[in-house]
């Protein structure tokens, strides 16, 4: 077991809904979690809902020997291979140690439900925290985002970890103040292994790297890609790859059929745009994270804080874009629950002597 307890910290402080299975096998990491009640240890703010996701609830929650504030992401796990997941999950945070990166702080096991306790972050979404009017956006902010991003990526390569669901929602600003921000959600990510595959089922495909919707081989530059497509967004508000439908998503991935909007990057360096244009190319040539940190877009801050002041065209479209996920996300949450009630329905009229 290895939750860094002694090393954590308190923070001071897509809508991209993919399914994935690996064809081959689960990770095997060391994974923890206590059999013990957690009540005894954790009082879940059952009120206090930081999040949803596929698999259940964020609550925000107290340690009650020391009253630290920290987050329970509460998953109700039915079978083996949803509780393997979820150890997975476990498993690939105990080896994590970054200012970059969620740290796991304890997790727990009952019949029904596998709880990882968390660092708690305030600040929320990036994404909605740059639409706020009230905050400036500039190439700087850019910078300073995809910055950490990269090296929260490059940690987790040097770990041979792959994460494999980078999008705006996984990366949370620790408060509504500064620009340090942390990528979350563990949910997907792998050890890698050469030669592993992954099979996806994907309810829209924006993030996804060429050799996902292949059903390619992924490795390190998979999540670069994502990054890329990150990147992309928050400089000029606008989806590269975003089609009329899934299918013209998919085909504008596999195509490579992207660009920069003249309007959209009018105020945009052409170091920004070199450095989106290493990543959005085949995996065999996508720039690595530690290549994305040595890039000269990524370095410099001095000199381009007194360059990039302008604030960016993105936020307005970002506002747009937003938007239009939360009704996707919604719309998506109620077909899930109608089709929940369907299975249940349906095993119970099997089951159900007449
Ligand atoms: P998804 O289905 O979107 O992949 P998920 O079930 O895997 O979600 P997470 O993405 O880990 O769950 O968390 C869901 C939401 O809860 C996040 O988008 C975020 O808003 C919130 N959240 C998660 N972890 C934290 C944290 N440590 N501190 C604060 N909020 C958090």
């Amino acid at each position: 077991m290895c939750f860094c307890k002694s090393t954590f910290n308190q923070s001071n402080s897509s809508l991209v809904i993919i399914t994935k299975q690996l064809i081959i096998c689960q990770t095997s990491e060391v994974s923890y979690a206590k059999q013990v009640p957690m009540n005894a240890y954790y009082a879940v703010k059952p009120d206090e809902v930081l999040g949803g996701g596929r698999f259940g609830q964020v609550h925000k929650c107290a340690e009650l020997s020391s009253g630290l504030t920290l987050a329970a992401k509460i998953i109700k796990v039915r079978g083996m291979k949803e509780r393997d997941e979820v150890k997975n999950e476990i498993g690939v945070m105990n080896q994590l140690n970054h200012a970059n990166l969620i740290q796991l702080y304890d997790a727990f096991e009952s019949r029904t439900n596998l709880t990882l306790i968390m660092e708690y972050v305030e600040g929320g979404e990036l994404f909605e925290r740059i639409i706020d009017e009230n905050y400036q956006l500039t190439e700087l902010d850019a910078i300073v985002f995809t910055r950490q991003i990269c090296e929260g990526v490059q940690y987790l390569h040097q770990q041979y970890i792959l994460h494999l669901d980078l999008k705006p929602e996984n990366i949370l600003c620790v408060n509504s103040t500064g620009n340090q921000i942390k990528i979350i959600d563990f949910g997907l990510a792998r050890k890698y292994r050469p030669r592993e595959k992954l099979k996806v089922n994907f309810g829209t495909p924006e993030f996804l790297a060429p050799e996902v919707v292949n059903y390619d081989f992924v490795s390190f530059p998979t999540d670069m890609w994502s990054v890329g497509v990150i990147t992309y967004m928050l400089l000029s508000g606008l989806s590269p790859f975003m089609g009329d439908n899934d299918t013209e998503t998919m085909n504008n991935i596999l195509h490579a059929n992207w660009d920069f909007d003249a309007e959209a990057f009018e105020n945009v360096s052409e170091e920004a745009k070199d450095f989106i244009s290493s990543l959005l190319v085949p995996a065999k040539c996508r720039m690595s994270a530690s290549g994305c940190m040595k890039h000269s877009w990524l370095n410099n801050l001095e000199d381009k804080a007194k360059m990039y002041k302008v604030r960016l065209k993105s936020q307005m479209r970002l506002q747009r874009y937003l938007a239009a996920h939360r009704q996707w996300k919604k719309h998506f949450y109620a077909v899930a629950a109608a089709n929940r009630l369907k299975r249940f329905q349906q095993s119970r009229s099997v089951s159900t002597p007449n």
